[in-house]
């Protein structure tokens, strides 16, 4: 899916009739100049953004009716009181980057979404408050009881991303890895064991940082959270060569 997809935004209809929501359709970057949008949690926005991306590629229309809002208040039937909903931000005032909920469009899509959304880390509230159309991230509790702080959100590994930013505990396994491989090529290379000294740890890791720059080139300076899976996994190529 190239940057020019477009996707459902809005509630409008076709011209001509149609689905409710169908009448305006947006590429993501002018979808992120709607405040209703880019005041989503950054992570709901990439979830989302993946999760439409799919549903464009399989056929589906899928887009955003309304994510983050102001609570209409007094609330509308079927509306959460002020406060109490992931529509708006946490805390509520001021206005930030934490919306957690989206209402979707157009309603014939819903189904594919629902069998489509828990790979994105989200879950639609058919069976919640029978809305098929409102999803949030999977791992929160439904009801926002009137939180004033966010709850923990983490980076969903979603479907063929092979470029989602590393955790510590990812660089350490990876770090160890080419330690290991680094060891092993010291052992192969003189072909000797008996003939090798234990090289201390200090040595392995110095190694690895030396390989890291040899083979990402910009590692200086680069912050760790820079790293990509597919770089390391060329580095260890490398290294196992
Ligand atoms: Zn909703």
């Amino acid at each position: 899916v190239s940057d020019d997809t477009r996707f459902p935004y809005g509630y409008a209809r076709p011209p001509g009739g149609g689905p409710m929501g169908m009448g305006t359709m947006l590429t993501f970057a002018e979808m992120m100049t709607k405040s209703t949008v880019f005041n989503l949690h950054p992570e709901v926005q990439r979830r989302f953004h993946a999760l439409i991306e799919a549903a464009s590629k399989a056929g589906v229309p899928l887009g955003v009716g309304t994510g983050w809002r102001v609570q209409p208040n007094p609330p509308p039937k079927g509306f959460a009181q002020p406060g109490n909903s992931w529509h708006e931000s946490c805390p509520v005032a001021p206005t930030s980057q934490s919306a957690l909920a989206i209402d979707t469009v157009p309603e014939p899509s819903w189904n594919w979404m629902e069998q489509n959304c828990a790979a994105y880390g989200l879950r639609t509230f058919r069976n919640v408050n029978n809305e098929p159309w409102h999803i949030q991230p999977a791992e929160i509790p439904a009801g926002r009881n009137f939180a004033t702080t966010l709850p923990p959100i983490q980076t969903w590994e979603l479907p063929g991303d092979e470029d989602m930013p590393l955790t510590d505990d990812d660089i350490k396994k990876i770090a160890n890895q080419t330690a290991d491989a680094v060891w092993a090529k010291a052992f192969d290379t003189t072909g000797k064991e008996a003939q090798v000294e234990p090289q201390p740890a200090r040595y392995l890791l110095q190694r690895t940082f030396l390989i890291c720059q040899q083979y990402l080139g910009s590692y200086g300076g680069k912050p760790m959270d820079t790293y990509r899976p597919s770089w390391l996994k060329q580095i260890l190529d490398a290294v196992k060569k």
